[in-house]
């Protein structure tokens, strides 16, 4: 096996947990290796440091699959697949939707699989995930006996890798519409045609932290996708609900996932900008009880110029959502970039709170799910923020 050799200095990442090697950091490769193989890694004495999949193409040169001197063979993901299963079946007992692979997290750089019921869904990220693709299908067959297996790698993610984005179904019959549960509720995923892998997984436990503010209450969805959130509060009883997003289709399923759940009548849902629309509301002044804002990551790049951008894009819509909020009201609000730390998103929640002349009392803080679980000292494993804020007190201030 060809052995990637780090200089001298640079193993301190891996030692400390993270499983990346930048190309920067490595000192020489010795031995003959393809793109996508697995190779030994060693620090600059020579010492043995585990195992990884080399891509000369990438930013990422090596990804460590382990830290052990044991084989990466069919074997390996074997036990790889059957302890992701084991935590599941610890943390999310009788849940049948979620996420049953989470790269990283689950010390399986650059695969995804998500289960809706009987489907599952896969995401592969990096070329030397894509070299056991067969070997990773035959696994999740044997382990979960799925009716079908949709391939959903057409993320841009992937040219980083030198890998096109491809996307189809694998194995068993096309998955068609699924219904799904979550929580008390069901849903209607569109795995082939809906965003990600068809249905918003991570925040499932935080949609229930709705039901004892909701009761009675005039609601917002800011970016609804199909109904989530907004469902969610209609069922726990909310007065009257309303649902935005940029997706015609986003929309037209959130309006049938309402139906399915009977709270139809309850939800108004329409093809609406969140930043237009709630620029117009704060105009007319505080008229809701609770503003829900989960909006796509806003900071895709932790560049400089990106993360200020983001920083804005948050400022805004808080700010614009605390403005429509009656005193006594919730502003329930996420970021799911790894970029914003929780500490960063709390502060720009603070700072809208000052201009919105709000003072708001945290009642919520939360993350990811279990089954998105958090490697420590690997931070681009945490990167869903949720809070929400009571206003407890509204100043008018004349100017
Ligand atoms: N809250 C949802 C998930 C939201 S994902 C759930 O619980 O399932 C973010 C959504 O925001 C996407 O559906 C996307 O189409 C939508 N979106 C992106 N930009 C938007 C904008 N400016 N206004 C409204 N919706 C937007």
């Amino acid at each position: 096996m060809a052995v990637v050799r780090l200089k001298r200095g640079e193993e301190r990442r891996l030692r400390s947990g993270h499983p990346w090697i930048y190309a920067s950091e490595v000192e020489e490769v010795e031995g003959e290796v393809r793109p996508g193989e697995v190779v030994e890694i060693q620090n600059s004495a020579r010492h043995f440091l585990g195992r990884g999949y080399f891509n000369p193409r990438s930013r990422i040169a090596v990804r460590r699959l382990t830290e052990l001197d044991e084989p990466i063979d069919e074997a390996f993901f074997r036990r790889r697949l059957l302890a992701a299963r084991a935590h599941r079946e610890r943390f999310c007992p009788g849940e049948t939707a979620m996420r049953l692979v989470f790269s990283e997290g689950d010390l399986l750089p650059g695969l995804i699989v998500d289960r809706y019921g009987e489907v599952l869904v896969l995401q592969i990220l990096t070329l030397g995930m894509e070299r056991w693709r067969e070997v990773v299908v035959g696994l999740l067959v044997e382990l979960f006996q799925p009716r079908s297996i949709y391939e959903k790698s057409d993320v841009p993610a992937r040219r980083h890798e030198g890998l096109e984005p491809v996307r189809g179904l694998l194995w068993g019959e096309e998955p068609g519409e699924v219904v799904i549960e979550d929580g008390p509720l069901r849903f209607r995923v569109d795995v082939a045609a809906g965003q990600k892998t068809g249905y918003f997984l991570d925040q499932r436990l935080n949609r229930r932290l709705l039901e004892p503010l909701v009761r009675g209450g005039r609601v917002l969805d800011a970016f609804t996708y199909t109904g989530g959130f907004a469902v969610h509060a209609a069922f726990y009883g909310a007065r009257e609900v309303w649902g935005w997003d940029v997706s015609a289709e986003a929309v037209d399923l959130a309006r049938r996932n309402a139906a399915l759940n009977g709270v139809a009548s309850l939800c108004t849902f329409e093809v609406q900008n969140a930043f237009d629309g709630l620029r117009a509301l704060a105009e007319q002044g505080p008229s809701f009880d609770v503003v829900i804002l989960d909006p796509p990551a806003f900071a895709k790049a932790g560049r400089e110029e990106a993360l200020a951008g983001a920083v804005r894009g948050y400022k805004e819509i808080n700010l614009r959502a605390l403005k429509i909020l009656r005193p006594g009201g919730f502003l329930v609000t996420a970021s799911c970039s790894h970029h914003i730390a929780p500490e960063l998103f709390l502060h720009i929640v603070e700072e809208a709170a000052a201009d919105a002349h709000c003072r708001l009392r945290r009642v919520a803080l939360t993350g990811q799910p279990p089954d998105h679980p958090v490697l420590l000292g690997v931070p681009e494993t945490r990167y869903l923020t949720f809070a929400v804020f009571e206003v407890v007190e509204r100043v008018h201030r004349r100017r």
